[in-house]
């Protein structure tokens, strides 16, 4: 029985991302899976969940090091929340809060002892798991031969505190790189362990209820925590989500096995999250809108506030694209190809002999919002984005996704009358 209404949970989880859906059945489907878990199903009879304290989530920490992994979490840096090495939960952001709007984002005391009361910042994994700048080769002249440089075996991996966006952001990226054989992603990855935490906060730019991503975790994780912090209360419930991820658990002295109020508990957390999302967008037919509305003059105005700084696709978790530089030493000896971090919003990125295909500040932002939310479903057979709001919040000047869409959508021009010969509506995309 549990396994029936598991899946069907599941179900209703991706059938809230079908587009071919009206909004109403997707919202009636995504209150069935919210329900089911939100009811207390007694997981237990299929994984068990435990509770940990504080000192437990030191014991985590420390068996992933034990375990050769290089464990990274969240930390504070120059005011932000970003990722690096993580020795204790003393490393982590403890008792601090990101309130986080379109362009704005600062840390703030919360006034208790939380270790994950915050959200996502400006980095996402995808830093580790396909660097800003990747030597994809170095070598050196040696005589008459060329002597490659084999690049440094890389670290093994243990991501700590990733939200159920994140998660999903890395399931689109695996879908980008690993097909392809991608020697810098494919062993980052697949050495790497997961620790999910499920989100109970969402925070002002957040939307990932409306991608179907968040706010908890459904797969893709070794371990997940859910985070609990009340009157007198603090602990942690724990799930393993693979096997490794149950080994690990099993070595943590301390932990003991989840009453179901317990659980109840934590499943409400995470099921009252998804009511209190900053932001929401409707994705009913969002392909076709934005395909139907590549002359759609709100290009023109977003085109007016766009600094075309790129900071929209540096922190989102799934854009990938990337160039290619060479360099060589002074004296020719030496020379390496180095992978890069590049961006559609620069003029250099779609050049071609003659100039850039996309001159337009407008083209560009068009090109990238139609990739994210529209192309991506026919090359990826996925959305490109899980909802995470960091383009929103790093936005030097608060350009939105979400209203963006709902600007469009409200302007659709298929709900126009097009005046036969209008010039402006015959004009071709730039
Ligand atoms: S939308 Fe915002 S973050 Fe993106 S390039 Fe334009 S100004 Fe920069
Ligand atoms: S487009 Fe924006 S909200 Fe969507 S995944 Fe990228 S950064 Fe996050």
């Amino acid at each position: 029985m549990y396994c029936v209404l598991r899946i069907a949970y599941y179900d209703s989880r991706l059938a809230t991302r079908d587009p071919g859906l009206s909004t109403p059945c997707r919202t009636a489907l995504g209150g069935i899976g919210r329900h089911l878990y939100r009811c207390g199903i007694p997981s237990a009879e299929v994984r068990k969940l435990f509770i940990i304290d504080r000192e437990g989530v030191d014991a985590l920490i420390a068996a992933l090091q034990e375990r050769g992994f290089e464990v990274v979490g969240p930390t504070v840096r120059t005011g932000a929340i970003v990722y690096d090495r993580v020795a204790s939960t003393a490393d982590l952001p403890v008792g601090l809060r990101d309130v986080q709007e379109a362009g704005t984002y600062r840390l703030e005391e919360r006034g208790d002892a939380a270790l994950f009361g915050y959200v996502v910042g400006p980095q996402s994994w995808k830093r580790f798991l396909s660097p800003p700048r990747t030597a994809v080769w170095a070598g050196r002249r040696e005589g008459d031969a060329i002597v490659s440089t084999v690049p440094a075996e890389p670290p093994r991996y243990a991501f700590f505190g990733v939200r159920p966006c994140e998660i999903a952001a890395m399931k689109i990226q695996d879908e980008v790189y690993l097909p392809a054989g991608d020697t810098v992603y494919g062993p980052r990855r697949s050495g790497s362990f997961t620790v999910a935490v499920n989100c109970t906060e969402p925070g002002g730019t957040c939307f990932c209820t409306s991608m179907g991503t968040g706010p908890g975790v459904s797969d893709g994780y070794d371990l997940s925590l859910t985070e609990v912090i009340g009157d007198g209360t603090h602990h942690f419930l724990v799930e393993a989500g693979s096997d490794a991820g149950a080994e690990v658990l099993g070595a943590i002295t301390g932990a003991r096995t989840a009453e179901s109020g317990e659980m109840a508990e934590a499943r409400s957390l995470v099921v009252a999250a998804a009511d209190h999302m900053g932001r929401s967008v409707d994705t009913l037919g969002v392909k076709e809108l934005l395909y139907s509305n590549a002359l759609n003059p709100h290009w023109e105005e977003i085109a007016l506030r766009c600094l075309t700084c790129t900071n929209c696709t540096m922190v989102c978790p799934t854009c990938f694209c990337s160039t290619v530089e060479d360099h060589q030493s002074l004296d020719g000896v030496e020379a390496e190809r180095v992978r890069v971090w590049d961006s559609c919003f620069t003029l250099d990125f779609s050049y071609i002999h003659g100039g850039p295909l996309r001159s337009s500040v407008s083209s560009r932002y068009r090109q990238w919002l139609t990739h994210k939310f529209a192309s991506w479903q026919d090359q990826f057979d996925s959305s490109g984005c899980v909802g995470c709001g960091r383009c929103i919040t790093w936005c030097p000047v608060g350009i939105d996704v979400t209203a963006e869409i709902t600007e469009i959508r409200e302007s659709d021009l298929r709900s126009q009358v097009v005046p036969v010969g209008e010039p402006e509506l015959r004009r071709q995309p730039t």
